[in-house]
């Protein structure tokens, strides 16, 4: 197969898997099989191991995307007379705003424009001023930009003040350190087709069981609610209701391979190495990044759109395509730009690839002036 006919998916998920993690999805197994439910209960021993909460936390698996998972961490943990406050630098910052509301929770936010990190002091002031906020809603690594905001700083304030942390790490569990013996949450939330690089299909929540136990009656609804999940899989090893089967059986693939690997700064320092080498590799053709390097989470990294009236985003996605490597459209609203992902299943000559077939689009659609900065 050529590569492409089989591109490389330089996206924050899904993302490119190996071959060993596609082939794990080559059989069927029944929900109620002990085979299977033995694959689930290793899968959430490894995600408690992975940041350090075996003994203290536990993980509920759910079926769906990230947001499916997202949007039940926060109907489970956040009673219905909850107060989340949600520091906002980015889109999915906002998506966890809207979820607040369409569930009739009582929302607060800090609002930041979207190249600038969340600060710890900022939600130290909220907190005191306003007492019943109940949660904080924090977004680790925000997709939007590719922004890192201070989870560890953030966590301690909210502890010190004695109230809940719901992290979306979606996009940075995995990757990026979260120990839960050093970092305080309530719940973490991630999925099967991000860092992990599994097939994307179900999220996970990991959450503190002593919180967990406390969250029955919580949900607004009853295919989103952990609680029950939580209890129904301790009483039967089973999920309710229809688990993705494949894609359960590709995480556990998957996650066996990221052990191999070497874990947590292995996965990590693989996802650096790329971004390095795409920031480097892009400057050198006059493409300048959206964020400061300070704040740049080595997950994904949103670029400026050449400045040039040749450029066309659609144009340049389809002949970079053909040169092997999928990109993803830039977030903005203010200013054009476009995202590079930095995670997934390829060698260290995926990166210097996907710089070449820019430089190649951007002789092939005539573009010169990648940046004024960098001309003047
Ligand atoms: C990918 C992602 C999600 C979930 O998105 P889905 O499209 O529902 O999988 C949520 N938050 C962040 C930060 C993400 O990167």
């Amino acid at each position: 197969m050529s590569q492409a006919s089989h591109p490389i998916l330089l996206t924050p998920g899904p993302l490119t898997t190996s071959d060993r993690t596609r082939a794990a999805m080559l059989r069927d197994w029944g929900s109620w099989d002990s085979d299977f439910n033995q694959i689930t209960a290793r899968i959430r021993q490894q995600v408690l191991r992975i940041v350090h909460g075996e003994g203290t936390h536990e993980c509920v698996p759910l079926q769906g995307s990230g947001t499916f998972s997202v949007e039940a961490a926060i109907g489970t943990v956040v009673p219905r007379g909850g107060h989340v406050l949600v520091p906002n630098n980015g889109a999915y910052c906002q998506r966890i705003a809207r979820i607040c509301k369409v569930l009739g929770r009582e929302l607060t936010t800090i609002d930041y424009t979207e190249d600038r990190q969340v600060s710890a002091a900022d939600v130290d002031r909220a907190l005191a001023a306003d007492p019943t906020i109940t949660h904080v809603a924090l977004v680790h690594c925000e997709t939007g930009t590719g922004v890192l905001n201070p989870l560890r700083e953030i966590a301690l304030v909210v502890a010190r003040h004695g109230r809940g942390l719901i992290v979306d790490a979606m996009s940075s569990f995995g990757a990026l350190e979260i120990d839960a013996r050093k970092t305080p949450f309530d719940a973490v939330v991630a999925a099967s087709g991000k860092c992990l690089e599994g097939v994307p299909g179900m999220g996970f929540v990991i959450v503190r069981r002593s919180t967990l136990e406390k969250c029955e009656g919580n949900s607004h609804s009853l295919a989103m609610d952990l609680h029950d999940q939580w209890v129904y899989m301790g009483k039967t090893t089973q999920w309710r209701f229809t688990p993705p089967t494949h894609v359960v059986a590709a995480l556990d693939e998957a996650i066996t391979q990221y052990f191999e690997e070497g874990g947590l700064e292995a996965r990590g320092g693989r996802y650096a190495r790329n971004c390095d080498a795409l920031i480097s590799g892009l400057a050198a053709l006059g493409f300048r990044t959206y964020l400061d390097a300070a704040i740049q989470a080595p997950i994904i990294v949103t670029f400026h759109a050449p400045d040039d009236p040749k450029y066309d985003f659609k144009t340049f996605y389809q002949e970079v395509k053909k040169r092997g490597y999928i990109l993803y459209p830039g977030k903005l609203t203010q200013v054009e730009t476009f995202r590079v992902g930095c995670m997934g299943h390829f060698g260290e000559a995926g990166i210097p690839g996907a710089v070449a077939a820019v430089a190649e689009t951007l002789k092939a659609m005539g573009i010169r002036q990648v940046s004024a900065a960098a001309l003047a």
